[in-house]
């Protein structure tokens, strides 16, 4: 399944013309293995062990490529940071405020006219905010 999936993504670069390299390869694997949407920097140290090589500019730069390409989505849930998530499909996250972590809540965005007010909506950014069911267990213990 995940082997699947890189390589789905790897051949519609490769058709694209984007020119492979192990850690731009790295990098994809890691998201695919990774589905708790972690951040640039997350990833950069995830991979650094292995790959001594890689730097944060070409980390940084791959997510913008494959972003671009629409085999991530950039979650801008924190203005801090954005994280990445390898699911494509539209679905609403929750951030934990105590954790910190962001959970997939496996129900759609809720819907908006194209034309609200006459106005034209291009975007809808939505998520959820609150405390995880991890961080809930042990608010109760
Ligand atoms: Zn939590
Ligand atoms: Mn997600």
């Amino acid at each position: 399944m995940k082997k699947e999936e890189i390589s789905r993504c790897m051949s519609l670069l490769a058709e694209r013309g984007v020119r492979w390299t192990v850690q731009r390869y790295a990098v994809l694997e890691y998201l695919c293995e990774h589905r708790d949407h972690p951040t640039a920097e997350d990833i950069y140290r995830g991979l650094k062990e292995r790959l001594p090589a890689i730097s944060r500019a070409t980390v940084y730069n791959t997510l913008e490529l494959l972003k671009e390409h629409g085999l991530v989505k950039e979650l801008v849930i924190e203005k801090e940071r954005a994280r990445y998530d390898f699911d494509t499909s539209e679905h609403v996250h929750l951030k934990c405020r105590v954790c910190g972590r962001v959970y997939d809540l496996g129900v759609p965005p809720p819907s908006v006219s194209a034309e609200a007010e006459g106005h034209r909506v291009e975007e809808l950014v939505c998520y959820a905010v609150g405390v995880c069911r991890g961080c809930r267990e042990e608010e109760g213990a």
